[in-house]
Formats: structure tokens, sequence, C-alpha cells
């Protein structure tokens, strides 16, 4: 069987050596040895500043946007379900945008329509959706134009720069997800990127309880990173090189063999690959049942991720065409470190089989 995703096996011995530090120093948790080590070596490695750990990439939403007083936001239909969720769980007054029809991402020209209908929201939330970089020049210009706050979701975006710049860089924040079955993980864990310090020492207060040297100064909650889990990022993070090439190069080959066949994705002329996710989409609903059907008799995972559009669950009174139109077509295949190339070939194969020339 070939699997949708993987998580990355770390390596035992020197997890072991970095477990065996914690449980000497019987520091396990609070801002630890261990945690101040990865904060470093991925602000070093990502080439951002004011990385603030947290213990999952839902959390981090939360805590970006009450950070920022986002009190009410505007996102896209078309990402995980933790990218809507997490504002809704928050009592946010949350709102949908469409997406691009090329890119899936968050259509800024929609949103220009959006905002200046209505101005009231304190806030952007885009995702880089599956890596591929929202159109973060008109964001930003959005952003100064009605003076929102921009959040990116860059849960799926670790490891990708728009010419040569860490694409964490951009917005007010930008969160990061952790996960095992993300291209870095830390089993469960995320980090937000703050643009200014300031509101990264206010964040850090917020994730320890609203705590400031021990005086209650907010409204806070627990979302620390442990130093076990902090042990399993630096311990990934050794390899992650070799983790970004494999899956890049993955990726690529699903591309040279699979673009005209059908479609994908169109990517960011100036961004890098960090092979996150490969998702294709396909001619109609039926067709993609069919990929499925076929992919499945090859004893291949395959997933419709995202299906369905967020706001079919969430807000099922209005409608976002693009999103569901995509959400209704699109189709992910596998992607992991331990896939081969044969493995890839196979999947192309398979789909190539079904899909006609
Ligand atoms: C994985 C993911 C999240 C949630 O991250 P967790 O660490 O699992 O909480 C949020 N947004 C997107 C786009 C994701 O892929």
């Amino acid at each position: 069987m070939i699997a949708l995703n993987k998580p990355f096996t770390p390596c035992l011995t020197k997890l072991t050596t970095y477990l065996a530090q914690v449980n000497e120093s019987g520091w396990y948790t609070n801002f630890g040895p261990l945690h101040e080590q990865l904060t470093k070596r991925l602000e070093d490695y990502l080439g951002v500043k004011n990385l603030l750990l947290v213990s999952n990439g839902t959390l981090a939403i939360q805590v970006a946007c009450k950070t920022l007083n986002i009190n009410s936001a505007i996102t896209t239909p078309f990402s995980f379900v933790a990218t809507t969720s997490s504002l809704l769980w928050q009592g946010i007054d949350t709102a949908f945008c469409d997406i691009d029809a090329q890119s899936y991402n968050l259509c800024p020209v929609a949103l220009d329509k959006a905002l200046a209908q209505n101005n009231k929201y304190d806030g952007i939330v885009a995702t880089h959706v599956y890596g591929n970089p929202c159109d973060i020049f008109a964001f930003d210009k959005l952003a100064r134009k009605y003076r929102k706050k921009v959040v990116y979701d860059a849960a799926h975006a670790f490891g990708v720069r728009v010419d040569g710049q860490s694409v964490l860089n951009f917005g007010d924040a930008s969160t990061l997800s952790f996960h095992a079955t993300k291209v870095f993980h830390t089993v469960e864990g995320g980090a937000i990127v703050f643009k200014r310090r300031e509101d990264y020492e206010k964040a850090k207060q917020l994730i320890n309880f609203g705590l400031d040297n021990g005086a209650i100064t907010d409204v806070g909650i627990n979302a620390k990173l442990n130093e076990y889990q902090s042990a399993v990022g630096l311990t990934i993070l050794d390899e992650i090189d070799n983790i970004l090439a494999h899956r890049a190069g993955l990726f690529e080959l699903y591309k040279s063999r699979l673009e005209g066949v059908v479609d994908m994705p169109k990517w960011c002329s100036s961004a890098n690959y960090n092979g996150a996710y490969q998702s294709i989409l396909l001619k109609d609903e039926n067709q993609k049942q069919r990929v499925k059907a076929k992919l499945e008799a090859c004893e291949i995972q395959s997933r419709d991720y995202f299906s369905p559009s967020l706001n079919q669950v969430f807000k099922s009174d209005i409608n976002m065409p693009i999103s569901e139109d995509v959400a209704a077509r699109v189709l992910c295949l596998p992607l992991h470190f331990d896939m081969s190339i044969a493995d890839a070939e196979e999947v192309c194969n398979a789909v190539l089989q079904e899909v006609g020339q």
C-alpha cells in the first residue's frame, strides 16, 4: 500500500540523548533549555525573528488573533477546518471571501470588493494553501488601504521563501503547525512568527496563563510547548534539509508527469517548493470519483483535501462558487518522506491510466 502521508520517524538514539538531558535537569516544560534551543535553531533555519513555540497550530491561530486584538475576521473557505473553527471557537465574528481559481488561495480582488462593501473586520486570516504563498504583496496593500491586521495560516508553508525571503515574514503574524503529519513536526506543536517584538512579548505571556513574572496581567491560556516535544523537534531539525529536498523532488516528479493532463494549483513564481502536499484538480466530481476508485484498486491512498468548502459547513446560507467548485474536484495524492520516486511513478501511472493523455 502507498500511504497518503506518514509522519517522519525521529532517530531514537538522538532523541533519547535529549530526553536524558531533560530527566537529568528535571525541567520538563515552561520555556526550558531545549525549548530555547529549538526556538533559536528554527529562527536561524527559517530566517525569521520573534518565533514563539506553541502547543499546536490551532492554538497558534487563536493566540495570534488574541494578541493582535482580532475580534472579527474575513477568511478563506478553502483550508483545513482548523483555520475557521479556531476563529469560531474564540467567538471571532467570521466571514468568508472566495478564493482565486488558479492558486486556491484567498483572492485579493474578491477581498478588496468585500472590504469596500463592509469594512467592519479587524483582520484577514489567509492560508498559504499546500505551501503555495498567497499574493502577499496584494494583501500588504489591502492591509494598508483598509487598516487590517493580517494573519497567515502557514501550517503548510514550512521552509517556503518568496524571492529568497521567508514567507513567514509577511503579515502581522504567521502561524505554523508541527503536527506529526506536517513537513516538520514535534508530534503536536506549532509556532507563531510575529512581525513586531512587542506582539511576541505579549503572546509569550498569553500562552503562559497571562502571567508576567508571576503577576496576572491578562486573560491567558496554556499553550506552551514542553521539553520532550522540543526534543523531537531538535532531532528532526537535523534532517530537515533531506526531508525538504526529498519532498520537493517527489513534488517535481508529479508535476512533470501530470502537468497538462490534470490541473494543479498555480504556484507563486518566485517561491520554492517544500513538497508539503500534491493536489490535482480533476475535470469534474465524476472523474475525481473514478480516479479515487482507480487509486484504491491499486492500493494507493488519496484524499479529498480540502473538501467540503468550509462555508458549506459553517455558513450554509452563503455561496463561495470557486471554493465549492475546487473542493468538489480536488484530490491529494501520496507525498511523504518514506515514499520513493518509484512509488510516485506508480501513483502517476494509475492516475494517467484513468484520466488518459
Ligand atoms: C494542520 C493544520 C492546522 C492545525 O494545526 P494543528 O497543529 O493540527 O492544530 C491549521 N491549519 C492548517 C491549514 C493545517 O493544515
